[in-house]
């Protein structure tokens, strides 16, 4: 018998089997394909705040900027762990509006994270071109933060999970069908033939997570992205507009994003979705219409009801943690939700109020 079982590993699932290794329990992870191989490696890693304001409450604000903020020691705790180099850039981040239309959306994005506390810096579009000169020169307005940041999500799931395996984590390649139950409590999980027991379960199977039976109704659908990169380095730090953001991979290729498609468990990129992001793209930075393509991905993003992550026990089985749903964030918000879900098992209390994410919560929107 395990102390822990997490179902999933991805960056949330493999988070938390860090930090849950780390306080010194036995921690099993299953997952049905290799580790960070679905929604985790299809992210582009901005760590900003992605959405308008109106599209991110200010629970999820809070949550995201105090993840942001653990950034710079993770990746340093990880180069310590296992040695291994993590991309991270702290360049700062572009947000622009293209035309008039798009510039009561800047107000409104430099009001709300000001009243947050949030550092943004307002341009002149030529602060913005001098500081990325190859921006389309039309734009109609600029807001630049410099607490922008990118991870290259795939290096840091990858020695996140081998950080994990350090501090005595055990990851196994099962695809698990039930969540067991009894008197009020899980037992642990099924797979296969086999069941798993446990003395907590962690439910981190992302997109899927609402697909395992046992769980009382979870709310959790399939959002694709769909993203593609181009060769060469165009820019220095992300751009956003409304309606695409530019993120530089490196200095030999550019990534654009991205779709939000529900289209159920359907990772395909379409000519629709890629055209999509290319108008999006070319608004921002006209230069890039006579770029070279490099290949195109999808991922599934986890998505919820009203966008906010499920992290927190049912009411139904209290030994059982949902950490999912981070939809467009779960890159940024890994290194929190892993820390509260340690607290939850270790039964701390938690650095935050985090009922606004409790997967027991009422639904304004459906
Ligand atoms: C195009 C795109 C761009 C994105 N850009 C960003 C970004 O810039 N910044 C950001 O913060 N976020 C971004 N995201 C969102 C981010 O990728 C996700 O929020 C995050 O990866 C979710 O992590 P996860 O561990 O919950 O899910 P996943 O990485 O999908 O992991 C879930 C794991 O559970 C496993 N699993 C599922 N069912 C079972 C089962 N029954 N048994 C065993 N294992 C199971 C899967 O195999 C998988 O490995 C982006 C997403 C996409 C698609």
């Amino acid at each position: 018998m395990t102390d822990v079982l997490i179902i999933g590993a991805g960056i949330i699932g493999a988070a938390c089997a860090w930090r849950l290794a780390q306080a010194g329990l036995s921690v099993t992870v299953l997952d049905r394909t290799a580790p960070g191989s679905e929604a985790s490696q299809a992210a582009l890693g901005v760590l900003t705040f992605h959405g308008r304001p109106g599209t991110m409450p200010q629970p999820l604000r809070v949550l995201a900027q105090m993840s942001r903020d653990f950034y710079p020691a993770i990746i340093q705790e990880l180069q310590e762990a296992v040695g291994e180099h993590v991309y991270f850039r702290q360049e700062g981040q572009l947000i622009l509006a293209i035309n008039d239309d798009d510039l009561a959306s800047l107000e409104e994005t430099l009001r709300v994270n000001r009243a947050d506390g949030v550092v943004l810096e307002q341009f002149s579009i030529e602060e913005a071109l001098s500081m990325e000169p190859n921006l389309n020169p039309e734009i109609a307005g600029a807001l630049y933060s410099p607490n922008g940041a990118w991870v290259d999500n795939t290096a840091l799931t990858q020695a996140i999970v081998r950080a994990a395996q350090k501090a005595g984590a055990t990851f196994e390649q099962a695809e698990v069908t039930s969540v067991e139950s009894h008197g009020g409590r899980v037992i642990g999980v099924r797979a296969g033939e086999t069941l798993h027991e446990a003395d907590w379960v962690v439910l981190a199977a992302g997109a899927w997570s609402g697909r395992i039976e046992g769980v009382p109704g979870l709310p959790v659908r399939p959002r694709r992205g769909q993203a593609y990169s181009v060769e060469g380095s165009y820019f220095e730090r992300v751009i956003h507009s409304p309606r695409a953001y530019i993120v530089p991979k490196g200095s030999t290729q550019t990534m654009l994003g991205a779709t939000v498609e529900d289209v159920g468990f359907d990772v395909t990129n379409t000519p629709e979705g890629l055209g999509a992001i290319s108008k999006g793209a070319f608004e921002i930075s006209p230069i890039l219409e006579t770029s070279t393509f490099a290949g195109a991905w999808a991922g599934l993003r986890p998505g919820t009801p009203d966008d906010l992550p499920f992290i927190g026990a049912l009411p139904e089985f209290p030994n059982l943690v949902i950490a999912t749903g981070h939809f467009r964030n779960g890159i940024l918000l890994a290194p929190i939700t892993a820390d509260l879900v340690r607290q939850i098992v270790l039964s701390e209390s938690a650095t935050i109020d985090i009922s606004p994410f409790s997967p027991a919560r009422e639904f304004l929107v459906s």
